[in-house]
């Protein structure tokens, strides 16, 4: 991962000019753009007496800690699943549906409660966890700030209604994560259900299914009539088995927050989804910029436990404050580092606060040639269908063998949060044709450094965006 000198200040609260020159010093000229490794970054980080914390995996800050697991440590563990898909067609039904195929039955008749996660037991013993959060924009926002979750996503279509604009939002938002779909063609019951006609419009979104000679795995289900639901578990399981999910169930653990609260009675609560190790009642922990002891943990189904081990979701009691969704929480040994931690994730957010400012296309540019990347990731908006396909179909058109246009996302309309999300996740640049950001999404691509450039011809869109990947690349011969 190469990082900017003024990046790297920013993050040590440093000046870039002071950065500049002990790099200098270091026999290291350089300037405030230009992109140094992670060696270098480190070497500078212990020269400016800077204590190296890095106690999660997705904690950008270098460090020693965080490292991957010895192979003989990994256990499989559940996979964890997130079901998307258009507004009704099904996406809560069906979780609640495959809640009710759980055979551990909770306190009092199976009182359970919401924490935004939860995990079946199957009949054959096996599990899954389902995230209750069903949308992509939970999806990719969680990935942009680094915590991948979702192991695979169910993608929910209604049999009687077929693709529709937020299908193929998450198609798109899944294919760019690139996270394995199951398709869940829903309402099966229903009159005028046409479970090959969703098949066929699959493909237009290339989406091939197994039936269609394709590799992606489909069930009809109807979540009203609870049909279908052992075949799609059955199917999450498989793909699970493919992918060979497997995590260190001994080490001190580290999870992700999927939902965070203030509850009146009990205080700071956070449902969190354990990736690694195992987290037990008295452990001590950071999660975001907030600290705590665990003082309980709290199942899905109301139960007090006293651990949770790999792909459970779990309510944690004794935090010192509310965490954010996509939070990493990590165990650390002692109270004193994990307020030390604490300390210092704060001072990085604030000073990210002040200094993040949307990249330029041409800054982006110099990103993509230092980092020998292949992509030119985009995400296009544009006021008519018409002009979005013109558009993708020209940016295609200007890849080279060097340097590939990548469109994440097309679609008609005002550029959304979703499409700030999910531009952030990638890095990608959105290009709006005829249509602006709305308040709301200009805010988020502001304070997430993602550029915006609008245009209003074509012709100027697919110039600039040529001129800008020619120049970066150097000139031929
Ligand atoms: P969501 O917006 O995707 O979460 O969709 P919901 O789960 O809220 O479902 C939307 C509507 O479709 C509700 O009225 C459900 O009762 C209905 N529905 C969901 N699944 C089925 C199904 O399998 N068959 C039928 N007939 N209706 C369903």
């Amino acid at each position: 991962e190469a990082i900017t000198v003024q990046e790297l200040a920013n993050r040590m609260a440093e000046r870039g000019a002071d950065l500049v020159k002990a790099l200098f010093k270091m026999g290291m000229p350089t300037t405030m753009n230009e992109f140094i490794d992670q060696d270098t970054a480190e070497l500078l980080v212990t020269e400016f007496g800077h204590i190296i914390k890095r106690v999660s995996d997705s904690d950008v800050e270098i460090g020693i800690e965080g490292e991957a697991d010895a192979d003989e440590h990994l256990k499989p563990r559940p996979p964890v699943v997130t079901i998307m898909g258009h507004v009704d067609h099904g996406k809560t039904s069906l979780l609640d549906a495959l809640r009710g195929t759980d055979v551990v039955k909770g306190e009092a008749g199976g009182i359970t409660q919401h924490m935004g996660a939860y995990q079946v037991t199957l009949k054959s013993g096996d599990k899954i966890s389902f995230l209750d959060t069903p949308g992509h924009e939970a999806f990719t926002e969680m990935r942009a700030r680094g915590a991948q979750a979702t192991d695979i996503v169910v993608l929910v279509v209604a049999a009687d209604d077929g693709i529709k604009p937020q299908t193929i939002e998450a198609i798109n938002h899944v294919k760019a994560a690139g996270v394995p779909m199951i398709v869940a063609i829903n309402k099966m019951d229903k009159n005028g259900a046409d479970a090959n006609r969703v098949r066929t419009e699959l493909l237009q979104h290339d989406i091939q299914v197994e039936e269609m000679g394709g590799d992606v795995q489909d069930v009809e289900v109807s979540a009203l009539k609870k049909t279908g639901l052992d075949e799609l578990t059955e199917k999450i399981l498989l793909q699970a088995e493919i992918m060979e999910l497997k995590a260190n169930p001994d080490r001190m653990a580290e999870g992700i927050v999927v939902e965070a609260k203030l509850d009146k009675g009990r205080g700071p609560l956070a449902t969190v989804l354990v990736k690694r190790g195992t987290l037990r009642a008295g452990d001590i922990f950071v999660v975001g910029v907030e600290w705590g002891k665990v003082r309980a943990l709290v199942n899905d189904k109301g139960q007090t436990i006293k651990e949770a081990g790999p792909s459970m979701p779990v309510e944690v009691l004794g935090l010192s404050g509310v965490p954010q969704s996509g939070d990493i929480l990590s165990v650390v040994e002692n109270e004193a580092r994990a307020r030390e931690v604490a300390d210092y994730r704060q001072q990085v957010a604030l000073t990210k606060r002040t200094t993040a400012a949307p990249a330029s296309l041409e800054s982006m540019f110099a990103g993509l040639a230092e980092k020998k990347a292949m992509e030119f990731p985009v995400v296009v908006k544009a006021d008519v269908h018409g002009s979005t396909e013109a558009i993708v179909s020209a940016l295609n058109k200007l890849s080279t063998d060097e340097i590939k246009v990548r469109v994440l996302h097309s679609g008609v309309g005002a550029i959304t949060e979703s499409d700030v999300t999910l531009a952030r996740a990638s890095g990608a640049v959105i290009i709006g044709f005829n249509v602006r950001a709305n308040a709301k999404a200009r805010e988020a691509a502001h304070a997430g450094a993602v550029p915006l450039k609008y245009y209003d011809i074509i012709y100027d869109l697919i110039d600039e965006v040529k001129a800008g990947m020619a120049g970066k690349l150097g000139p031929e011969y």
